[in-house]
C-alpha cells in the first residue's frame, strides 16, 4: 500500500451551515464502552450491510431514526462538550457512518478542533473505504482525520466477546494515525500497562 494520501482541500468540503441533514439513531453524552476514555457517541441511522446478529438492528432502516440538521447536531454537541470536561473522545457508530459521510465532515471537524480522539465504526473494510475515498472526498476526510477505525461487518461465525470494542474477529481496531504514517494498516495497541495481579 502506498503511504501517499491525497487530501481534499478544505474549500471543497461541506461547511457547518451548508444546510446538510443527518439521520441519527441516537446519542450518548458519556460512554466508556464505545472506545477508550470518556466519549461522546453519535449513532447514525441507516446501514446497508444488515449483518445477521447485529446488535443494533434498529439502526438499519434508512428511513428510521431522527432527521436533524447538521447545524442542530453541532449545537447539541457543542452544548454537551462545553459543559463536560470529562469527555476526551468522540465515537461515530451506527448504522453505517460512511453512508452519511458528507454530513459527518463538519462533526468530525468539530471533534478535531477540540482535540478529541475521534473513533469511527464502519461495516466496510479499511481497504474498501480507501477505494471509496477515490470518488468520495468526505470519506477521505473522515479517514484522514479520525484517530481510530473499527472496520468490517459483524460476522456471527467470528463472534468473540473478549475483543476490545468490537464483536467479531474479522473486525480490526485500527490505529489510523500510525496507518497514515506508515502506509500499512496498523492495529491500535493500548499504551496502558497491564499490571499482573
Ligand atoms: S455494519 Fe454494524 S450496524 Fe451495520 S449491520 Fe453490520 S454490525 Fe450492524
Amino acid at each position: 500500500m502506498s503511504a501517499f494520501i491525497e487530501r481534499p482541500s478544505e474549500e471543497s468540503l461541506p461547511a457547518d451551515n451548508d444546510g446538510l441533514t443527518l439521520r441519527i439513531s441516537g446519542v450518548i453524552d458519556e460512554s466508556v464502552v464505545d472506545g477508550p476514555g470518556m466519549r461522546y457517541v453519535l449513532f447514525v441511522q441507516g446501514c446497508p450491510h444488515r449483518c445477521p446478529g447485529c446488535h443494533n438492528p434498529q439502526t438499519h432502516d434508512f428511513e428510521g431514526g431522527t432527521l436533524i440538521t447538521v447545524e442542530d447536531a453541532l449545537a447539541k454537541i457543542r452544548a454537551t462538550l462545553d459543559n463536560d470536561p470529562l469527555i476526551d473522545g468522540m465515537t461515530i457508530s451506527g448504522g453505517e457512518p460512511m453512508s452519511q459521510a458528507v454530513a459527518l465532515v463538519p462533526i468530525a471537524r468539530e471533534a478535531k478542533s477540540r482535540n478529541l480522539d475521534l473513533m469511527i465504526y464502519s461495516g466496510y473494510t479499511y481497504e474498501q473505504l480507501r477505494e471509496m475515498a477515490q470518488t468520495d472526498e468526505s470519506i477521505g476526510y473522515l479517514l484522514d482525520n479520525a484517530d481510530k477505525l473499527v472496520d468490517g461487518p459483524f460476522l456471527m461465525a467470528e463472534r468473540d466477546l473478549t475483543l476490545e470494542f468490537r464483536g467479531s474477529r474479522n473486525q480490526r481496531y485500527i490505529d489510523l494515525v500510525k496507518t497514515r504514517k506508515t502506509g500499512e494498516v496498523t492495529p491500535f495497541v493500548s499504551d496502558k500497562w497491564d499490571i499482573p495481579l
